[in-house]
């Protein structure tokens, strides 16, 4: 069996549904994960925002607007009178429950049942769009098997449980289709598995049934060498392996959530990324072997604060970096990059929440300022560290004002950290000193 999943883009417009209507039409018994339309999941977080601070009327404008959207996308994809009914009664009630919301008093289960909305609808018309079209299809309510557990990690054994049993119930279809990011908790409310979390739904899926392959469709050919958003000529790279995916995932390549690759990564399950614009094309083959050494891809990620820690005694004192990370473990921090010097140690952290707290444990021992936007940019390949043309990276250092490097800590990734208003000078920058000045490195990773 294998999992598709169609982000946004995809399952956007109604011509793009009819892409994804041709993909999916072979002799492959698959489940089939769906994003809400593009632009919907947004709109929905907005609504819940104004909710939040009481703009109840600019709310229900918004709702009424978006309704009305999708009532011309029922319209365009239904021609089954009794389908498009159907459909449209479906449609309609979500969006009146989203009009009742604007009347309750507001709570992040609130938050998380309006923003499940966007998934709820897609899958709801492409589902019976299907139908139309003549394909033996079955809609597997993510709510009835995904969860996660208390730390917010997929509850694996109660997913592979529940998802089996609503398979063989039903197991004369040939397309299951579900929705991605939407899950519950484990008090049994609505929850999600955060922006992007579609990708993450299918691999989820995907370890759970022990699929053949799970293939990611979106709207670009593939994983590229660089952030397209940022930079001009990034290349396509065709084969990748998890750690490499996974590091450029986790370091904002936006193509892949963060945790999308663990769980097929555990079960060696290929991970494949196509475009659904242009399906031939070869995209990107993600499994457990590396294709080159050498620097291959570059990622950013934003919303980075720097720590920089001094100890108040001259040296840094034996059980200094101890006493440190015991306070980011008790405030359960994660630290992406370190690096020390005899008197101080600088660390940066994306998750702010208990910034505060950590900064006054940590004053009663040592001194600490804090600088917040900063980007990472990281560089990931096999083996980096030891490729005889990685040095040439350096030259980017005479060029942009980089505050922090991590080098060596694993043979696949170097890290640079930058204020986040030279990002886009130095992703560019890069671009030119490693791709484009040697290009070995291109030539290495289009195999
Ligand atoms: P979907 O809605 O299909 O999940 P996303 O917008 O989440 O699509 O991810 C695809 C987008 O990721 C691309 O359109 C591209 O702009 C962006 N992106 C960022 N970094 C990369 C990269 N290294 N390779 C490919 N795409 C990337
Ligand atoms: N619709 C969700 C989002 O926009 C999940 C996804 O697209 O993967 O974040
Ligand atoms: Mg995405």
């Amino acid at each position: 069996m294998l999992v598709y999943k169609f982000g946004g883009t995809s399952v956007g417009s109604v011509v793009n549904i009819n892409h994804v209507k041709d993909i999916i039409d072979n002799n492959d018994r698959k489940i089939v994960v769906l994003s809400a339309m593009s632009g919907t999941t947004n709109a929905l977080i907005e609504i819940s925002n104004l909710i939040k601070s009481n703009k109840n009327e600019v709310a229900i404008e918004r709702i009424k607007t978006l309704n009305e959207n999708y009532n011309t996308a029922v319209y365009d994809l239904l021609h089954n009178k009794s389908l498009r009914q159907e459909v449209s009664d479906y449609v309609n009630m979500i969006f009146k429950n989203l009009i009742e919301a604007t009347k309750k008093t507001y709570s992040t289960q609130l938050h998380n049942s309006i923003v499940a909305s966007g998934e709820l609808l897609s899958t709801h018309m492409f589902s019976r769009f299907l139908q139309q079209e003549g394909f033996q299809v079955v809609l597997l309510p993510a709510l009835d098997f995904m969860r996660i557990d208390s730390n917010n990690e997929p509850d694996n054994f109660y997913i592979k449980q529940n998802l089996t049993r609503l398979i063989d119930s039903q197991s004369e279809a040939d397309i299951y289709i579900t929705q991605g990011f939407i899950c519950l908790d484990t008090d049994g409310e609505i929850t999600n598995l955060q922006r992007g979390g579609s990708d993450y739904t299918a691999t989820i899926i995907g370890a759970a049934i022990e699929a053949d392959e799970v293939q990611i469709w979106t709207d670009i050919d593939g994983f590229h060498n660089n952030d397209p958003r940022f930079v001009n000529d990034t290349k396509t790279l065709s084969y990748l392996s998890y750690v490499e995916a996974a590091e450029l995932a986790y370091f904002g390549a936006k193509i892949l959530h963060p945790q999308t690759v663990m769980p097929v990564r555990r079960l060696d399950i290929p991970l494949r990324l196509k475009n659904t614009m242009a399906p031939d094309a070869h995209g990107t083959l993600i499994t457990n072997q590396t294709h080159g050494d050498g620097i291959k891809a570059i990622a950013a990620k934003d919303g980075i604060t720097a720590i920089k820690i001094k100890s108040v005694r001259m040296l840094l004192a034996h059980g200094f970096l101890k006493k440190v990370f015991e306070i980011f473990e008790t405030y359960e921090t994660a630290i992406d990059m370190i690096t020390t010097s005899e008197i101080a140690v600088s660390l940066t952290i994306d998750d702010v929440t208990n910034l505060e707290t950590i900064v006054s444990e940590l004053q009663k021992f040592a001194q600490v300022e804090v600088e917040d936007y900063m980007s990472i940019a990281c560089l990931v390949g096999n083996n980096i560290i030891y490729h005889p043309d990685t040095p040439a990276l350096f030259q980017v250092l005479q060029d942009v004002n980089v505050r922090m490097i991590a080098y060596g800590g694993s043979n696949n990734n170097i890290s640079l950290l930058v204020n986040t208003s030279d990002k886009l000078e130095t992703l560019q920058k890069l671009q030119r000193y490693v791709f484009e000045a040697q290009p070995q490195f291109a030539a290495l990773n289009m195999n």
